[in-house]
């Protein structure tokens, strides 16, 4: 089948004083980086690092002009990959992409096969993205707090920026098995948001905010999926239950973590990172695998904001403000 070569991308220039500014440009298939397979993308989404690259941020992009976008989904137009042929249905988290390499803000995308994942059977390129990293690394760090012991019959878990894409899906994964669900958040007006997606137990963001004086204090929960750090996570640290365990994903509070040991050492405490960039191939399977089965679909429509290539450099800024609830989908043909 014959593919036309051109297609629009929303790409990024560096100026000479340095600003990161965005415009959609026409490219052709000649502009696109090297790789084993094109894709035809359909769908990518936002991101807090999307918000980052977008805003010329965090030193995460090294060459422009840069195509940003850190998630797509799509279908493969040429493979010269073992394991794809035109027509598959794939999805692309992760690998430094829209970062180091060229993502997922266009129609299409020249990758690596082998940071490719098949599309689960059943999942719509328009619901990978809905989950997109976000909701990947959410299900990474449900992972992690079950191999880590934690049960739906353990008590409470937290979770934190839970408005946010990463704590709402969390949130979702978690009320959908069964789990007590303390969801954190500095967005008042969303508590029937949260609700709805499975959260128990609203906690208002104010109420973790100040720094605890004491290394231990009364214990409440079983685990915690923690988007937010800093100080946020450094009260969590001493409200954990004996054997608890806090999946770290971010840092949209901040990187800095004062905290004391005492958690680790008296209450057997555990800190699990959660890194979903290099994650290896047989762990994207898994955790691709149980989003289709312990992420309510209905629960992740209702997350979806609706948006195209044009709205990318306005949700960009307000995502790094907080002001981005659930999970935005980017429909790049639109
Ligand atoms: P979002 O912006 O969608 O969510 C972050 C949420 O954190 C906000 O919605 C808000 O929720 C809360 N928040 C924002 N600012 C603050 C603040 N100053 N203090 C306390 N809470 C705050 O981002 P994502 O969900 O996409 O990502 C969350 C974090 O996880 C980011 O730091 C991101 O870089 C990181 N991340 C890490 C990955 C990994 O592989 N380790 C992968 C994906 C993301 P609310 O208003 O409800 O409190």
């Amino acid at each position: 089948m014959s593919q036309s070569s051109e297609f629009q991308a929303l790409v990024l220039d560096k100026s000479d004083d340095g600003k990161v500014a965005s415009t959609i440009k026409t490219l052709s298939d000649a502009d696109l980086p090297e790789g084993d397979v094109v894709v035809r993308v359909s769908h990518s989404t936002l991101n807090y690092k999307d918000g980052l690259v977008l805003n010329g941020l965090g030193g995460l992009v090294r060459t422009y002009p840069h195509v940003p976008g850190i998630d797509f989904a799509g279908t493969v137009e040429q493979s010269s990959h073992p394991d794809y042929k035109e027509g598959d249905a794939v999805v692309l988290t992760g690998w430094r992409v829209g970062e180091a390499h060229w993502g997922g803000y266009a129609q299409k995308a020249r990758v690596k096969g082998d940071w490719l994942v098949k599309l689960p059977e059943g999942l719509s390129p328009k619901r990978a993205m809905a989950i997109g990293t976000a909701g990947f690394t959410a299900m990474l760090a449900v992972l992690a707090l079950e191999k880590h012991g934690a049960s739906a019959d353990g008590g409470p878990v937290l979770v934190t920026g839970a408005t946010g894409g990463v704590g709402s899906v969390a949130t979702a994964i978690l009320g959908k098995l069964g789990y007590e669900v303390d969801a954190v958040t500095g967005k008042a007006e969303s508590a029937d948001y949260l609700k709805s997606l499975g959260a128990t137990t609203i906690i208002p963001r104010g109420d973790l905010a100040e720094p605890v004086t004491k290394p231990l204090l009364k214990e409440r929960w079983q685990g915690c999926v923690d988007a937010v750090g800093g100080q946020m996570l450094a009260n969590v640290l001493p409200q954990m239950k004996y054997r608890g365990s806090v999946a770290a994903v971010g840092l949209a509070g901040g990187n800095k973590l004062e905290t004391t040991v005492v958690p680790f050492l008296l209450r057997g405490v555990n800190l699990l990172g959660i890194d979903s960039v290099m994650c290896p191939k047989p762990e994207r399977g898994e955790a691709w695998t149980r989003l289709t089965s312990d992420l309510p679909m209905d629960k992740l429509d209702a997350m979806i904001h609706d948006a195209t290539l044009k709205d990318l450099p306005d949700l960009g800024t307000r995502i790094l403000k907080g002001g981005v609830q659930g999970r935005v989908v980017v429909d790049v043909n639109a």
